[in-house]
């Protein structure tokens, strides 16, 4: 059985400024799975398909130039209402909005360094996992998956 999965990426910033961990042992914590994880570099052309969405946006450029500044860390995590819950370990996009508590909340400033992407919708979060891993995704659930899940 294959739960809910969302895609999550540490963007640039987030990996030259030491917060891979951070990440990750948020999202571990809770009690979603990992179920794929890579740090790659991406080509412009690559990032502007992440990002085809907002190619209209004043900031796409900047955006494009920011995703491939430098290493990203792209992530599959699992687990019940994952693509939504994600998104509020993950805060506003703003983060001078961003709730403390929240990943950008905490550890992020402007809104074009906000640290991570999470998907906003179960369908782009299929299309985005399709998008970064095109090799497939790992199988694989906690032993401790009864501890964290009633059923
Ligand atoms: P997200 O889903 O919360 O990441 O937000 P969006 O999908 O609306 O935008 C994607 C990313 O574009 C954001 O995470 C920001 O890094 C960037 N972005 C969005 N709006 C702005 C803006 O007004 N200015 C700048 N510089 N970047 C923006
Ligand atoms: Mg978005």
């Amino acid at each position: 059985m294959a739960g809910e999965q969302t895609f999550i990426m540490i963007k640039p910033d987030g990996v030259q400024r030491g917060l891979i961990g951070e990440v990750i042992s948020r999202f571990e914590k809770k009690g979603f799975y990992l179920k794929a994880m890579k740090l790659i570099n991406v080509e412009k052309s690559f990032a502007e398909k992440h990002y085809a969405d907002l190619s209209s946006k004043p900031f796409f450029g900047g955006l494009v130039e920011y995703i491939v500044s430098g290493p990203v860390v792209a992530m599959v995590w699992e687990g019940k209402q994952v693509v939504s819950t994600g998104r509020k370990l993950v805060g506003a996009t703003n983060p001078l909005a961003a709730e403390p508590g929240t990943i950008r909340g905490d550890f992020a400033v402007d809104i074009g360094r906000n640290v991570i992407h999470g998907s906003d919708s179960v369908e782009n979060a299929r299309k985005e996992i399709a998008l970064w891993f095109p090799e497939g995704i790992a199988e694989w659930r906690s032993n401790q998956h009864p501890w964290i899940y009633e059923a």
